[in-house]
């Protein structure tokens, strides 16, 4: 608006008029809400069935109630692509922009999902693993012909592997070119058995069980992703990494004022000292980090199932070190409020693996 003001002083009258479209346009472009600081959430969803029997399981009607909120208070469901797409021209994004997708291939993503995205007028993002839509006889999961229809409804379908294994965690022996070949063709091939049969470009991925790490990084950079997506907990900030966006993942019990409440809650700006975000170790590290441009009293940490509260040393820093090692995939979630009552929130991770064990691949 200030770049408006500034021009319009300037301007005749009648010039003003004959550039007020163009002028409106580049005020529209150029006004905040768009700051380096915005938090931009993203949902991950799985089955949205009537009578789930699992916490992941959300009823349609829950889903309709939740986007229908999400609209009623000026956000914007966008998908995950117009979020990749868009993270570096921000002021193209929507006003308060939360992604939305979907992961594993439901066929409840065709009969109940659908219908709701068209009824509200709404685009999502599906994260499919191709081994289920080959081997679809239970009739549980999506088919080739459902996808292409999603596709032409202007959804987007991405991938979540080839047949959603555990990427991290069973392989501990990194240096095995047998398990670093089953990772590329975990990769590869799912991107390229989605493209083909659906005649679209796959540039995202996310990671089944959101295990991943450095290496497995690499291996999906190398497949040609451009955007992948973890189930780390916590909004994005604009120029979070692309290869590291988190999500929160969704259950039934998630209410909308809980949804408000991550809506609401900002990232939190933090240096890592140790371990860094997605490394992979052999000793178990001793967890330290400091804040950067905010300052919280106290913070929470929680890694795996364990949790603490934390304070500053002298210089600053927060150390936890954890009571109970976990081997595999570690996640440390931090979070705390300020004075005034803001609830912030970050999440990294690090892969903990006994190095040279060897492993059976065949049972992979
Ligand atoms: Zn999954």
């Amino acid at each position: 608006m200030k770049k408006f003001n500034l021009k319009r002083k300037y301007l005749f009258p009648l010039l003003i008029i004959l550039l007020m479209p163009s002028l409106y346009a580049m005020s529209v472009k150029t006004t905040p809400p768009f700051t380096k600081n915005m938090a931009i959430p993203m949902l991950c969803y799985h089955r949205i069935i009537p009578n789930g029997n699992n916490i992941y399981d959300i009823t349609p009607k829950q889903l309709e109630t939740q986007l229908q909120f999400m609209k009623a208070r000026g956000y914007h469901p966008i998908t995950a692509l117009q979020f990749i797409s868009l993270q570096k021209s921000p002021q193209l994004l929507p006003d308060k922009p939360v992604v939305i997708t979907f992961d594993d291939g439901s066929k409840s993503h065709y009969q109940n999902v659908l219908p709701i995205l068209k009824k509200l007028g709404l685009k999502a993002t599906f994260f499919v693993y191709p081994s289920a839509v080959v081997n679809h006889e239970s009739k549980k999961y999506l088919t080739w012909t459902e996808l292409s229809e999603m596709v032409k409804a202007g959804m987007d379908i991405e991938s979540h592997t080839l047949y959603h294994p555990y990427l991290v965690h069973a392989h501990t022996n990194i240096t095995d070119p047998n398990y670093l070949n089953w990772l590329d063709h975990q990769l590869k091939v799912s991107k390229e058995l989605l493209e083909n049969h659906l005649n679209i470009t796959v540039k995202l991925l996310a990671y089944p069980f959101g295990l991943f790490n450095q290496l497995i990084e690499s291996k999906a950079i190398a497949a040609g992703y451009s955007g992948i997506f973890t189930i780390n907990g916590g909004a994005n900030l604009l120029n979070e990494n692309p290869m590291r966006l988190k999500r929160m993942i969704m259950n039934r019990q998630i209410s909308t004022a809980d949804l408000e409440k991550f809506f609401q809650s900002k990232p939190l700006p933090v240096a890592i000292i140790s371990p860094t975000d997605a490394s992979i170790v052999a000793e178990y590290p001793v967890i330290q980090f400091r804040l950067t441009s905010v300052k919280l009293p106290m913070i929470h940490v929680q890694v795996n199932n364990q949790s603490a509260d934390l304070y500053p040393d002298a210089n600053g820093n927060f150390t936890y070190q954890v009571p109970k090692s976990m081997n595999g995939f570690n996640l440390i979630v931090i979070s705390g409020y300020d004075d005034r009552k803001d609830f912030y929130v970050n999440t990294w991770c690090f892969d903990y693996l006994i190095q040279n064990k060897t492993n059976d691949m065949s049972k992979y």
